[in-house]
């Protein structure tokens, strides 16, 4: 059995679309201690594709991190499985909300050198002091309650369509730079009771430990992150004090917690909270677009990327060539994205005489 898919991306889209089975999406997370990342990953690469499992799921030497889709006829299987590992004994796993079982249409396990990629010296810091962990209806009542720093720890494109009411949401485009913008700008606040969370709880493993060193004293983190949390208050019928979406790494981009638009598009600037990526397979940027802007632009960030996408094979060449080094690594908008995209909106508007 091959170790690595190696069909195109197109084809096997199809073939998920086509699929007359469903799938269940999960998630789960785990630090331990991996002396063999690789031969792990191999190993779990041969029983999930085995068990036509999808998904992306990065192996390190310090755990695992898994977003994925079970067929759900082999979900009792795949559950079984995991137990065949003492590492997984236990293993607190996420189920999608709101789940069309279309979240991913190949299996990617990838060796990492660590989980998240949060440019941390872990050496420096003890990763293993983490925050207290508090449980969605513990977190929910801190909210209510009010007094307390609510802090999201991802980046500004995930808290842009979704947040707890009153959260700190930095607008930051790495885990990195996040960390230092919360630092600096709660130095003053060393005493105060943190209330940190995340997607799925793993960031909020690092980035409490991190606060914890440096000098914050009451440093608590929401247990299995949004995702438990909008499972949790569904099951406990409270009104969510998340507001809007909540951002997933996979097809679906997002998952509707309390029905709210909180974003707008990047171009008309018309609610919107539909992340996608640039139809320009140069560009590939992450961005908000609504549907009419969709049509008008063909999926793409801008005119230009427009014009390099309905281009011809040998034209597309001589784009790659010219716009590589522009178009680069930039594969998720930055905070001054979205006036400039406005701007370029209007010119191209203008142009065509609308
Ligand atoms: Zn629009
Ligand atoms: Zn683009």
């Amino acid at each position: 059995m091959p170790l690595y898919n190696s069909i195109d991306r197109k084809v096997l889209k199809e073939k998920l679309m086509a699929e007359p089975f469903i799938r269940k999406t999960i998630s789960f997370y785990r630090y331990f201690i991996l002396n063999n990342p690789q031969e792990f990953r191999d190993q779990i690469y041969r029983e999930w594709s085995e068990l036509n499992c999808f998904g992306r799921i990065y192996v390190a030497r310090e755990g695992i991190n898994a977003q994925m889709s079970v067929p759900e006829a082999n979900l009792e299987n795949f559950l079984h499985s995991l137990q065949n590992y003492p590492i997984f004994a236990e293993i607190p796993i996420k189920y999608a909300i709101e789940d069309n079982g279309k979240s991913f249409y190949k299996l990617t396990i990838k060796v990492k050198d660590k989980l998240v990629a949060d440019g941390l010296n872990d050496e420096s810091f003890d990763v293993t002091n983490v925050g207290k962990h508090l449980n969605a209806k513990e977190f929910h009542d801190l909210v209510e309650t009010g007094g307390h720093i609510v802090v999201d720890v991802r980046n500004h494109y995930e808290s842009e369509i979704g947040h707890f009411k009153g959260a700190i949401c930095p607008a930051a485009d790495t885990f990195r730079e996040e960390l230092a913008i919360i630092t600096d700008l709660l130095k003053d606040k060393k005493d105060s009771k943190l209330l940190l969370y995340c997607t799925g709880g793993i960031r909020c493993e690092k980035a409490s430990a991190y606060l914890k060193h440096e000098g914050f004293s009451d440093v608590n983190q929401l247990h299995g992150g949004i995702l438990e949390y909008a499972r949790n208050i569904k099951q406990l019928n409270l009104q969510s004090n998340f507001i809007g979406k909540n951002f997933v790494f996979d097809e679906r981009m997002g998952e509707s917690v309390d029905g709210q638009v909180i974003a707008n598009c990047h171009q008309c600037g018309n609610p919107c909270d539909v992340h996608l990526n640039c139809a320009n397979e140069l560009c590939h940027l992450l961005f908000i677009q609504c549907e009419s802007c969709a049509a008008e632009f063909e999926h793409c960030c801008s005119i230009e990327c427009r014009d390099i996408k309905n281009s011809s094979g040998d034209e597309k060449l001589h784009h790659r060539q010219i716009l590589m080094p522009k178009f680069g690594n930039r594969s998720v908008y930055r905070k001054s994205f979205r006036l400039a995209k406005i701007t370029n909106f209007a010119e191209s508007n203008s142009e065509s005489g609308k």
